[in-house]
């Protein structure tokens, strides 16, 4: 493997929030498939997808051209219409947000625990007779309280549909996220655990119905070449991305074990500041997409970094509840979220980041604290 980016950076150089993998293999695969002369949904698209039903555990994969068109898929294909109420946690990515509005539902807003994920309990509070469905989001690699989040949806008569976009690997008690409901949408944007080229996503499920649906959904819900039978979208995956795919994936696991390594470097070298850092829960295998860390002086933290060359991430400060696009929903308040949100900060992570990187972020933020 000759990387194209140096692995050792010198003492200046700037430290990036993430690094995306770049090989001669991974290149040989894109050349190859550009020689294929096929670019669509063509051989390395279904192997890939082959790949990732087996490297999940489920009986389907259907590759699309983003995590949030999977999750529009997913909610299209369960017959969400207007009205139908979704439990979503405040705090995660908008897209998750977004989908479930693309798709006509509306969104109920869940408080986040002392994980920064989906409460069971502000989820239960808040379910009415119009709720259908929870998206629980296994937010920066760490699994929400899955067997909680399947007894709520007993109780309620809900479905489950996990957001996995930042946590491709995750398991709780050895089973893979993505498997704990009706079906789970994956995100491959450049920073996520399996990362493209582009965009790109994936929905995974065991139900063959769903699967089908979807299936049709991301080809204009096309049954045969030339009959439609339903209005469905272009939401199509690339052969050339699934190439670069089909290599990363077999490396996802060994690049989560890089990272969970570099999380225990951040927790050993950051011990005893006044910094709350990130833990992995009881039953869970955390893969650590974002290293968060939690200051009331966060501003200043992320200032005295940046001067020193290291980025910094916020994921993020405006919660999806006070987004503008939501407001005719009248979003409740949620005061765990509302706090997290100014305390939070994103440190350097992925799996390309080297030990002396990580060293050269605690040397820095043991001397903002004085250390
Ligand atoms: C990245 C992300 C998405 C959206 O993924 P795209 O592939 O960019 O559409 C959805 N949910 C969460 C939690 C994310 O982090």
């Amino acid at each position: 493997m000759t990387p194209s980016v140096p692995l050792t950076p010198g003492p200046l150089s700037p430290i990036p929030l993430s690094r995306p993998p770049i090989d001669d293999e991974i290149k040989q695969a894109v050349l190859a498939a550009i020689d294929s002369r096929q670019y669509i949904l063509g051989p390395q698209c279904r192997n890939l997808e082959a790949e990732l039903a087996t490297h999940t555990g489920t009986e389907h994969a259907v590759l699309t051209s983003s995590a949030t068109a999977g999750l529009w898929m997913i909610f299209k294909a369960l017959g969400v219409k207007p009205g139908d109420e979704i439990l979503v946690p405040s705090h995660t990515a908008f897209p998750t947000v977004e989908a479930i509005c693309f798709a006509g539902g509306t969104p109920v807003f869940v408080d986040a625990d002392d994980w920064y994920t989906l409460d069971p309990k502000d989820a239960a509070a808040k379910v009415t007779a119009r709720a259908v469905g929870v998206v629980p989001v296994h937010l920066y690699g760490q699994p929400v309280d899955l067997p909680a989040v399947q007894d709520l949806a007993a109780r309620f008569g809900l479905w489950v549909v996990e957001d996995c976009a930042q946590a491709q690997g995750a398991a709780w008690d050895g089973r893979r996220v993505g498997t704990f409901g009706r079906a789970a949408a994956f995100s491959f944007y450049p920073s996520k655990n399996l990362p493209a080229m582009g965009d790109g996503g994936a929905v995974l499920t065991n139900d063959d119905e769903l699967g089908a649906r979807c299936r049709r959904l991301r080809d204009h819900g096309r049954l045969s070449k030339d009959v439609h039978a339903e209005v469905g979208f272009n939401l199509r995956f690339s052969e050339l991305q699934a190439a670069a795919l089909r290599v990363l994936l077999r490396r996802l696991d060994a690049m989560n074990d890089r990272r969970r390594a570099l999380a225990a470097r951040y927790a050993e070298g950051l011990a005893g500041l006044p910094l709350a850092l990130p833990a992995e829960r009881e039953h869970a295998r955390h893969v650590y997409h974002l290293y968060v860390v939690r200051t009331p002086r966060r501003d200043a933290l992320a200032a005295f970094l940046g001067a020193r060359g290291i980025q910094t991430g916020l994921h993020y400060p405006v919660p999806t509840h006070r987004q503008p696009a939501v407001a005719r929903f009248n979003p409740p308040v949620l005061p765990r979220t509302e706090r997290l949100v100014q305390e939070i900060l994103t440190l350097p992570m992925s799996a390309n980041h080297t030990d002396g990187e990580i060293d050269t972020v605690v040397a820095a933020v043991r001397k903002f604290f004085g250390a």
